[in-house]
C-alpha cells in the first residue's frame, strides 16, 4: 500500500514497566499505520533513571533535542527507589518530566477519565451514581500558577516562614480556557471552570476570564464551581461533569481524585499540548517498578495514550478511534491484565494485551 503520510515520534520508555507499556503502544501503533498507510517514525530516546545511568542527567540534551525535532512525543514513565536519593534537579520526576514540560512549552494537560462499561465494578462509586459508564475529561493548566511562582523564606512574624505564590496571567488563562471549550465542543458542550474566586484574586481573573472566551463559544454550556464544592461534587455527582477547565495546583488534585472515581490506574491516558499540534502523550500511572519486566503489567493507558497522540497531534480522529474500538472489544470479550482481573474474566500478560489488540484492529 501507498505511505499517505509519514510522521516522526520521539519514544521516551523510561523506567520500570515503561518500555513494557510502551513496547505494546508502539506495536498498536504500527498495527494502526500498516491498516491506514502511514509510516509512523520511531525514534527511541533516554529519559528519567536510565538516562542518569547512562549519561549522569534525568533528560540529555539529546534527548530534549530529538523531542523538539519530532511530531510528538510518547513516554512510558519514569522514576524508581533506585533513583530516590538524588537531589531533586537529578531525579527522574523533576529532572526529565517538568523539565520536558516546561522546555517544550506543554502547558496544556488533558486527562480523560473514563470507566469502560465493561469495567464498571472497579469503580468505587456506588452503581446507582456512577451507573456503567464515564466520560470526563479534566484540562489542567501545567505550566503557570504556584508550581512555577515566587517562593522562599523569609523572616515572619512568628520566625522563619516559607511562601509559594499563586499568579496567573490574563494570557494564561485564555490559552487553556480555549483549549478546554475546543475539546467541549468535540464532546458534550459542557465546561465546568473550577477557581477558589471567593477567596484568591487569581480566581477571580480566572473566573472573568474564562467568562470572556466563553463568549466565543455560544453553543458551549459554562459553569463555575469552588475546588472544594467540585472535590465533592465528583464523586456526589460524576455524571455532573463533561469537560473541567482548572489551574495547576487545582488540576493535580482534581484530575487524581477523577481518575480514582474510575478504579483503574492502568486504564487512563493524558495529553501535554503545546501550541498547535505538538504534544506530550503518556499514561497517568507511574513506573510500578513492583512488576517492571514480568509481564504483568497492564498496557491500555499508554496504548490509549498513543490514540491520544493520533487525534491531537496528527489529526488523525478515524485511525484514534480504531485503537479505542478496538480496546473496548478485547475487553469486552473479557481479556483483563493482572489489576483489573475479577473472576469470571480471562487473565492475560501485557504483550498478549497489546496482540489482541492490534488483531481486534486489524478484524
Ligand atoms: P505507580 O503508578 O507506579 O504505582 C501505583 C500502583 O499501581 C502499584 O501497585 C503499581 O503496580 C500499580 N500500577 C501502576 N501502573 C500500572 C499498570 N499499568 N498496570 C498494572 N498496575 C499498575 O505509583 P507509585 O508506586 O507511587 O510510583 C512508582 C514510581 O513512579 C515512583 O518513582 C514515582 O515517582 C514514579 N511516578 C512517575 C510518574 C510519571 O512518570 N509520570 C507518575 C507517577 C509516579
Amino acid at each position: 500500500m501507498k505511505k499517505m503520510g509519514s510522521y516522526h515520534i520521539t519514544v521516551l520508555k523510561g523506567d520500570g514497566i515503561g518500555p513494557d507499556v510502551v513496547t505494546e503502544a508502539m506495536g498498536v501503533l504500527e498495527c494502526v499505520g500498516k491498516k491506514y498507510g502511514h509510516d509512523f517514525v520511531f525514534n527511541e530516546k533516554l529519559a528519567g533513571g536510565c538516562a542518569y545511568d547512562a549519561y549522569g542527567e534525568p533528560l540529555p540534551e539529546e534527548t530534549l533535542e530529538a523531542c523538539k525535532n519530532s511530531d510528538a512525543i510518547l513516554l512510558g514513565a519514569v522514576g524508581g527507589p533506585k533513583w530516590d536519593h538524588l537531589p531533586a534537579n537529578l531525579r527522574p520526576e523533576a529532572g526529565a518530566l517538568l523539565k520536558l514540560r516546561s522546555s517544550l512549552g506543554l502547558y496544556a494537560n488533558l486527562r480523560p477519565a473514563i470507566i469502560h462499561k465493561a469495567l464498571s465494578d472497579a469503580s468505587p462509586i456506588k452503581p446507582e451514581i456512577i451507573g456503567d459508564s464515564l466520560d470526563i475529561l479534566v484540562v489542567r493548566e501545567l505550566t503557570g500558577g504556584i508550581y512555577f511562582g515566587e517562593r522562599g523564606y523569609r523572616e515572619g512574624k512568628h520566625g522563619e516562614e516559607a511562601y509559594d505564590v499563586e499568579a496567573y496571567s490574563e494570557f494564561e488563562i485564555k490559552r487553556i480556557a480555549v483549549q478546554a471549550f475546543e475539546a467541549a465542543m468535540k464532546r458534550n458542550k459542557h465546561v465546568t471552570s473550577i477557581d477558589k474566586a471567593n477567596v484568591l484574586e487569581s480566581s477571580k481573573l480566572w473566573r472573568r476570564t474564562v467568562t470572556e472566551v466563553a463568549k466565543d463559544y455560544p453553543e458551549v454550556e459554562l459553569d463555575h464551581m469552588y475546588v472544594d464544592n467540585a472535590a465533592m461534587q465528583l464523586v456526589r455527582n460524576p455524571k455532573h461533569f463533561d469537560v473541567i477547565v482548572t489551574s495547576n495546583i487545582f488540576g493535580d488534585i482534581i484530575s487524581d481524585e477523577a481518575s480514582q472515581i474510575t478504579g483503574s490506574i492502568g486504564m487512563l491516558p493524558s495529553a501535554s499540548l503545546a501550541d498547535g499540534a505538538f504534544g506530550m502523550y503518556e499514561p497517568i500511572h507511574g513506573s510500578a517498578p513492583d512488576i517492571a519486566g514480568k509481564d504483568m503489567a497492564n498496557p491500555i493507558a499508554t496504548i490509549l495514550s498513543a490514540a491520544m497522540l493520533l487525534k491531537f497531534s496528527f489529526g488523525l480522529v478515524a485511525e484514534s478511534q480504531a485503537i479505542e474500538d478496538a480496546v473496548t472489544k478485547v475487553l469486552d470479550a473479557g481479556y483483563r491484565t493482572p489489576d483489573i482481573y475479577s473472576e469470571g474474566t480471562k487473565k492475560i500478560g501485557t504483550k498478549e494485551m497489546g496482540k489482541r489488540i492490534c488483531d481486534a484492529i486489524n478484524a
